[in-house]
């Protein structure tokens, strides 16, 4: 079994590298790792970093594929670690030679732009490799820090949506999202859903430019209830009670500058008017107070508290309550 230049004889974990796109410089390459169980089973692939600095993930499933028992291990897990090199270099969750955000702009062109080259590649990558299931890896990279949520493509009512959503219920996640929204058009997740016909799930947690324990044990989690969910290792799957589930997100953003107070936390419940932050000025005033806008919602991402922004910056991400 390969996967780029890792090759994986039965209870072996290897490493390599893969070929992902073009610089100006050389072939751009992604570190990979390939988990094969001694026996046969389902296949799972595992995306990290299309966002640049959105590093909990490639830790914890690095730990993670590092933790198996390959001699009991079912079927295989493929990793990619660094979808976006170009980004994650500048510690950016943007391209930085083209500006795009690449978790928007699939499927991408083969003779596109570095970014949109980029993409072209990671969509056929997962369908080549994707076997059983997908997992994209997220966290609210430098900026932002995100609830311990997971999304699937809620657009249109198929197989592998449905299948998604089951999973969904299986990685130990209370906030399971069921996103319908036109920007999910552009996202690996949907293509995978859609294009391959295949389980997929995004999963965030974390970010604020550190790594907390608490977001790789969520990963950690998550991975582990995917893998038993898909009957890979011995055990139930966490089921998570309590349950947040999501229609549409509102991205509420400031309309003054300032440094960002921020008064709630990732996956706190709201309803309409509750205060949620406020812009303070370099005198120390309030500018503006920002409020809930959705009658019933809890807190998808904030951005990192007490950073400066500018006037239009995205401050909360408020995730409708279903
Ligand atoms: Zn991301």
């Amino acid at each position: 079994m390969r996967f780029g230049t890792a090759e994986a004889a039965p209870g072996e974990l290897v490493t390599g590298v893969i070929e992902i796109g073009h610089d100006n410089i050389l072939p751009l390459v992604s570190p990979v790792m390939l988990a094969r169980g001694a026996l046969p089973g389902p296949r799972l692939y595992i995306q990290c970093l299309i966002h640049g600095g959105e590093n909990v993930g490639p830790i914890a499933a690095a730990r993670f594929l590092r933790s198996l028992d390959l001699k009991t291990f079912k079927g295989s897990i493929a990793a990619l670690m660094v979808a976006n090199p170009l980004g994650q270099r500048a510690h950016s969750r943007l391209t930085p030679q083209d500006g795009t955000n690449l978790n928007r702009i699939f499927p991408g062109s083969a003779t596109g732009s570095v970014g949109e080259q980029l993409v072209h590649r990671l969509l056929a990558l997962a369908g080549e490799h994707g076997g059983d299931a997908v997992l994209d890896l997220h966290s609210g990279g430098e900026l932002t820090i995100t609830a311990f949520y997971v999304i699937y493509d809620n657009k249109f009512d198929g197989p592998a949506q449905r299948a998604s959503k089951a999973l969904s219920a299986q990685i130990g996640s209370r906030y399971q999202w069921g996103a319908s929204e036109d920007w999910m058009d552009g996202t690996f997740l949907t293509h995978v859903t859609r294009t391959h016909g295949k389980t997929a799930l995004i999963i965030e947690s974390g970010g604020g430019a550190r790594v907390r324990e608490e977001d790789l044990a969520n990963f950690s989690t998550a991975l582990q209830g995917a893998a038993r969910a898909l009957g890979m290792i011995e055990g139930e799957p966490p089921i998570a009670t309590d349950i947040r589930r999501g229609g549409n997100a509102v991205h509420v953003k400031c309309t003054k500058g300032g440094f960002w107070d921020c008064k709630v936390e990732p996956g706190q419940d709201m309803v309409g008017g509750h205060i949620m932050g406020q812009m303070v000025d370099l005198y120390g005033n309030v500018v503006e107070t920002i409020r809930c806008p959705a009658a019933q919602g809890w807190v998808g991402s904030i951005r990192r508290p007490w950073m400066p922004l500018y006037a239009g910056d995205q401050v909360v991400e408020v995730v409708e309550r279903l």
